[in-house]
C-alpha cells in the first residue's frame, strides 16, 4: 500500500505527475480542485457554496475540505494506494491528516513564481477530458481544440492575474510551511519541475525508490 502526497506551486504539474504515476501503479489519483470543479460544473450544493471562493483564489474553508477528503478516502476503492494533490494547504488541514493517516512519501515539485505565472496565464483546459495544454509550448494542433476528444479548450476561471496573485500568496504563506511540518517526519523530496514533464516523472520515481515508468511516460 503507497500513500502519496504531492504539493506544488499552481502550474507546477501536480495533476500531470499524479496521473501518470497512478496510472502505472494503479493509485488512486485523488484530486481536491477536480472534486470542487466536478461540483461546481453539475451545479451541486456544493458547487454553489464553493464557485466563487475558488475564481477568487481564494482557499475553500477547512471543514468542508476535511469532510470532502474524509468522504473520498472512506470509499477504500485505493487497494493499492492513492497520491492526493492540493492537500494539504495549511497547517490545520496537514494536522488533521497526519492524525489520519500515514504517509509514504511528499513530493514537492518546484518551480520559481516567474515560471508559474508564464504557465498559468497560457493554460487552457479541455473540459471533457481535463487535458491540460499550454499556448506557449504545448499548443493544441487546431487553435482552441482538444486534440484527444476534440472538445472546446477554456480558460480555467481562476487563472486569471488577480486570482493568481492570492493563489501564490497563500501558497507561499501558508502552504509553505506544511512542507516544514512534514520534512520533521524525514520523508520529502523536492523535485524541479522545469523539465519535461517525463524527466520530472523519473525523478520521482528515483525519490520514492520505485522502478522506471513502465509504460514509458507518454505526456500530451
Ligand atoms: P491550484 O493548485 O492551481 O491552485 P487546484 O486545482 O489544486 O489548483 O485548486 C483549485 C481551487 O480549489 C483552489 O484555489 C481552492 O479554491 C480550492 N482548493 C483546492 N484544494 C484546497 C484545499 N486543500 N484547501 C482549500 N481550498 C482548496
Ligand atoms: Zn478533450
Amino acid at each position: 500500500m503507497r500513500k502519496y502526497v504531492i504539493m506544488g506551486v499552481q502550474g507546477s504539474g501536480k495533476g500531470t505527475q499524479s496521473q501518470l504515476l497512478a496510472a502505472d501503479l494503479d493509485l488512486v489519483h485523488i484530486s481536491v480542485g477536480d472534486i470542487f470543479r466536478w461540483n461546481v460544473q453539475n451545479h451541486t450544493k456544493m458547487g454553489a457554496m464553493v464557485r466563487r471562493i475558488m475564481a477568487a483564489g481564494e482557499l475553500v474553508g477547512d471543514d468542508l475540505v476535511e469532510s470532502v477528503v474524509r468522504e473520498r478516502l472512506t470509499q477504500h476503492d485505493w487497494n493499492f494506494g492513492f497520491i492526493i494533490d492540493g492537500f494539504p494547504r495549511n497547517r490545520p488541514q496537514a494536522e488533521f491528516f497526519l492524525e489520519s493517516y500515514d504517509i509514504n512519501g511528499v513530493i514537492v515539485l518546484d518551480l520559481p513564481d516567474s515560471e508559474v505565472r508564464r504557465r498559468v496565464l497560457n493554460r487552457r483546459v479541455c473540459p471533457g477530458c481535463g487535458i491540460n495544454y499550454n499556448l506557449i509550448d504545448s499548443s493544441p494542433k487546431v487553435p482552441g481544440q482538444c486534440d484527444s476528444c476534440g472538445g472546446e479548450l477554456v480558460t480555467r476561471e481562476d487563472d486569471t492575474e488577480g486570482a493568481l496573485a492570492v493563489r501564490l500568496r497563500d501558497y507561499h504563506e501558508k502552504t509553505n510551511p506544511v512542507i516544514e511540518l512534514f520534512r520533521r517526519k524525514e520523508y520529502v523530496f523536492m523535485v524541479d519541475a522545469r523539465p519535461a514533464p517525463e524527466v520530472i516523472q523519473e525523478q520521482i520515481r528515483n525519490c520514492l525508490g520505485l522502478p522506471p515508468c513502465k509504460h514509458g511516460a507518454e505526456v500530451a
